[in-house]
């Protein structure tokens, strides 16, 4: 029997765009004689529409944007988008997220899932949560005595009171360059590293237009490194990947729009710092309690130190995304990760009854 695979993507998040281009990739390379293929399509103002079943691959995006006339709010659409609607009456197996952000890749959809009952793909409410909030998961990471760079955050109103407090903290405790970030975001939409007093102001401001809570960090000069886990109780390790941005940091535009950086895989590390780097993911995984996925983001500084930038619950998932390419050079094809994370989540959720 064929499993009836319900596919969330777009959604409110900026990521919008980058999970339509996931979806696509996804539904391309799902074996249809094993999966029915479900669309489920969030629109930017995070509404949701279920569209027909899909019968092979969608050339163009547009094609995965169902009218939105239809769209509902999702706790209205929620219980018939998974057991049954109109376009057919049928009830989903298993649901994929294909988000990336806030209101996907956070725990909120995960918690939806899991009052709906239903089985589904990656990260849990918990994980998925304290991913998404960079000072929440390096608070964890701190706790469990991972190494990283110093950092500092800031919620709007604190900021609001008292800017130039604000910006004496962060110039007395991490000094410049810095990064500033928005605490719960990827593919580093609003970030921006700053080298003195203006851009710090300049970037502050950025970082707020996308988040009420924002996080600095001291800058760092040193390679980036990443790498892949899978797995429930027993993650695995991928091998490591290295890249390299043409531009002064892997911005937004380096990830998706140039395809200048040079993924490199795997990376030219020596065995120790693999070892390393593979230890420490797998403590920051069980640390945040994930399950499913996670890419772990390090930094190798010129001394040799590695230092964890961070993991992502719902990593970029394209073919030719780092995650992939990394199962890829471990020995598993892209519709064999799909399945594999399909089971994963299949089997979380039998363990959880
Ligand atoms: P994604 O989820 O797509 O990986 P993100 O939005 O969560 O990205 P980060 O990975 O934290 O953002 O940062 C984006 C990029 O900015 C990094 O890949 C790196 O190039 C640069 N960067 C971030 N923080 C630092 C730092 N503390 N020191 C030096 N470079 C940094
Ligand atoms: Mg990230
Ligand atoms: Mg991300
Ligand atoms: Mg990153």
């Amino acid at each position: 029997m064929r499993t009836k695979l319900g596919l969330l993507y777009g959604g409110k998040s900026a990521e919008h765009k980058v999970s339509m281009q996931t979806a696509m990739a996804v539904i391309k390379a799902l074996d249809l004689e094993k999966f029915d293929i479900h669309p489920i399509y969030i629109t930017t103002e995070g509404q949701w529409v279920r569209g027909p079943q899909l019968t092979g691959p969608v050339d163009n995006i547009k094609a995965l944007e169902f009218n939105s006339e239809e769209a509902q709010s999702p706790t209205a659409l929620a219980p018939k988008v998974f057991n049954g609607n109109d376009h057919d009456s049928q009830a989903l197996d298993v649901i994929f997220p294909l988000l990336h952000g806030p209101n996907g890749e956070d725990g909120t959809v995960q918690g939806l899932l899991e009052l709906l009952n239903l089985p589904y793909v990656g990260n849990g409410v918990l994980a998925s949560a304290a991913g998404m909030d960079k000072v929440f998961m390096k608070n964890i990471f701190a706790q469990a005595d991972l190494a990283q760079v110093a950092y500092v955050s800031f919620i709007r109103s604190e900021w609001e009171k008292e800017r130039e407090a604000s910006y004496l903290k962060v110039e007395g405790q991490l000094g410049y360059p810095c990064f500033v970030k928005p605490a719960n975001l990827g593919s580093s939409v609003g970030i921006s590293k700053c080298s003195n007093r203006e851009e710090l102001e300049n970037a502050f401001i950025d970082a707020f237009q996308f988040d009420r809570k924002i996080i600095i960090e001291e800058g760092v000069v040193a390679r980036e490194i990443e790498v892949g886990i899978l797995g429930n109780d027993e993650p695995e390790c991928s091998v490591a990947g290295e890249i390299i941005p043409k531009t002064e940091f892997y911005d937004y535009k380096a990830k998706y729009e140039d395809g200048d950086t040079a993924l490199v895989i795997p990376a030219d590390i020596s065995e120790e710092v693999y070892d390393e780097m593979k230890e420490m993911a797998i403590r920051a995984y069980k640390a945040l309690d994930c399950s499913g996925l996670v890419r772990a983001d390090f930094f190798l500084t010129k001394e040799g130190k590695l230092l964890i930038n961070e993991v992502n619950t719902m990593p970029g998932f394209t073919p030719f995304s780092m995650f992939p390419l990394l199962w890829k050079h471990t020995g598993v094809e892209y519709p064999e990760l799909i399945k594999r994370l399909v089971d994963l989540g299949t089997e979380r959720h039998k363990e959880k009854q």
